[in-house]
């Protein structure tokens, strides 16, 4: 067999691993109720969620450590809600509010894209044009995230994880929004928050609970792969690489990869013998176990698309 029949045609999957859909949950306002109840369940699952914060309302400073330790350290994702959720009175005002929120993010999170969710703030007034609020955006590097739902025992008292099981049966990415978890205003009693996050534990190998900025690139790449070149091939290895067309997603005017650094899955069919193969790329090494899939022997990998092409290398039994 010569080396290019080994490997069938790489497929980018349309979710990360493979996932049949992908699902977000927001929480809105820094509320003490979310850092008391939903965090600690969501973390003792595994759980991701996206925290749109106001770093400068006492009910962020009274669970600061929860928003600035703990948040990072399980993966969770800080969107920017404005410093106080006030609005603004005039542009300088507005570049305050939002600036600040966004530097404050970025330095909990130095290592990952600076590319961040957005919502300014139910019920609040800005004194700025349609064109001023665009011009902030492209400066702090925001975006708007799709439409989602709002999860509270007022406007819907039904199975708490109905949007999680659309997400899966429709095979598509369904955001969620919360504010107070077992307390406080617009809440979501605890019993129901429990329910959903049992039922996304229970489910995790088929849908992605991602954070709002991770699914959001993922999907944004994803739509823009233009190739995927499976190159130097031999019967131990290959090099794979992603290319995204730069003109189908808002680099804000900086380089792609430094924005859109989430890594998308691919996935390959292999030799039956593989079993164990290493992925290297960008300085950094994952190993995987291939996988069967209708009845042939896949590699599934992650890449990231618009940098050096990734090296995968059969790992030897040892
Ligand atoms: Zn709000």
């Amino acid at each position: 067999m010569s080396a290019p029949d080994l490997y069938g045609t790489p497929q980018v999957m349309v979710f990360k691993d493979g996932k049949v859909g992908a699902f977000s949950m927001q929480f809105d306002d820094s509320m003490e109720t979310q850092a008391e109840f939903a965090i600690p369940h969501m973390n003792e699952r595994g759980l991701v969620g996206t925290f749109f914060v106001n770093p400068d309302k006492d009910r962020y400073r009274t669970h600061r450590e929860t928003w600035e330790v703990i948040c990072p350290r399980f993966g969770h994702e800080l969107g920017n809600h404005t410093m106080r959720h006030e609005g603004a009175k005039d542009y300088e005002e507005a570049d305050h509010e939002i600036g600040e929120c966004a530097r404050h993010i970025w330095k909990l999170y130095p290592n990952r894209s600076k590319l961040r969710p957005f919502m300014r703030g139910g019920g609040t007034t800005w004194n700025t044009s349609r064109e001023q609020m665009q011009e902030l955006m492209q400066k702090y590097f925001l975006f708007r995230a799709p439409r989602r739902v709002g999860i509270s025992d007022g406007n819907d008292t039904g199975d708490p994880a109905a949007f999680a099981k659309e997400a899966l049966e429709e095979g598509k990415w369904v955001l969620v929004g919360f504010h107070g978890v077992g307390g406080q205003w617009i809440s979501c009693s605890e019993e129901r928050f429990v329910k959903l996050c049992d039922y996304l534990a229970a489910n995790k190998d088929e849908l992605w609970v991602g954070t709002t900025g991770d699914v959001y690139r993922y999907v944004q790449e994803r739509d823009a792969v233009s190739k995927v070149a499976l190159t130097d091939a031999t019967d131990t290895g290959f090099k794979l690489a992603i290319e995204c067309d730069e003109s189908k997603v808002d680099t804000y005017g900086a380089p792609f990869a430094e924005l859109y650094d989430q890594p998308l899955t691919v996935s390959v069919r292999v030799p039956e013998s593989w079993r164990r193969f290493c992925v290297e790329q960008d300085g950094e090494a994952e190993t995987y176990e291939t996988i069967e899939v209708d009845g042939e022997r896949h590699a599934r990998f992650d890449v990231r698309p618009n940098v050096d092409a990734a090296l995968v290398r059969l790992v030897g039994p040892d």
